[in-house]
């Protein structure tokens, strides 16, 4: 093996030539699709110099997993990203890559062994480090102008049913208009600053602009996935709420 794994549950070690020191210390653990037809393809291009991407584990769709970079060291996933006011999220994060072919590919289910695996590997990666629950999060959560990964299909409420992350059943669909592009005042402003508190990448304006509808559709791609649209309707409104005060719960 290239290096030793930290996780006893890595099967295969694979070294990617792209990763450095970190610039901060392990907070935050980050979920992305490799959206890529060929898990194969997608390993290679994780451990090609090229490329100049990694992420620290891959897991296959049978359940294996890759590790390609120490935990100890700064992978290459998230790209230009943001969350909480901290933008070098490479340097904050372990990344894991999930084979799926992503939404370009017809957005097809991860299969069960793979959830097993992927909950395994989650589990396993937080009795390392200190990771508060509301900092397991999507690519898409913090780059949502840029990024739809692991996607709304993803499986949250698997990962919270086993301990991991935060999260809260979605409201269903609920009769009312809610907030929309173009709206603005107090409504719109609370809205903002709530989706800022919880830490997406959003200045409160007070206007509904393109900005918000991102991050609207990152939250409902997280936490309400029946309709991404980034209109805030009713129920998106409401699973916010909860959200909120599940985090504030949490946290006194
Ligand atoms: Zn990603």
């Amino acid at each position: 093996m290239p290096f030793t794994a930290d996780s006893p549950l890595v099967t295969d070690v694979v070294l990617s030539p792209n990763h450095e020191p970190r610039r901060a210390a392990i907070d935050m653990l980050l979920l992305h699709y490799t959206g890529m037809e060929s898990t194969d393809e997608a390993l290679q291009r994780l451990a090609s110099p090229e490329a100049k991407v990694s992420s620290h584990y891959l897991v296959r769709q049978n359940g294996a997993v890759v590790q390609l970079v120490p935990e100890a060291r700064r992978a290459y996933h998230a790209g230009v990203s943001s969350w909480d006011g901290e933008t070098d999220i490479n340097s904050r994060s372990i990344g894991i890559e999930i084979a799926n072919p992503g939404h370009d590919f017809g957005c097809p289910p991860y299969p069960e062994e793979q959830v097993a695996a992927v909950v395994g590997l989650c589990r396993d990666i937080l009795t390392r480090h200190a990771i508060r629950a509301e900092r397991v999060l999507a690519h898409s959560d913090v780059a949502p102008a840029r990024k739809r990964d692991p996607g709304e299909w993803f499986f949250w409420r698997e990962l919270a049913e086993a301990g991991i992350g935060l999260w809260v059943p979605p409201h269903p669909a609920m009769p009312g208009r809610g907030l929309a592009p173009g709206d603005s005042g107090e409504a719109v402003l609370a809205l903002q600053q709530s989706l800022a508190r919880y830490g997406y990448d959003l200045v409160p304006t007070g206007t509904f602009d393109a900005k918000t509808r991102d991050v609207v559709a990152a939250f409902q791609r997280h936490f309400r996935p029946a309709r991404v649209d980034g209109l805030a309707d009713p129920s998106t409104l409401a699973t916010l709420d909860d959200l909120t005060a599940a985090r504030t719960a949490r946290a006194s």
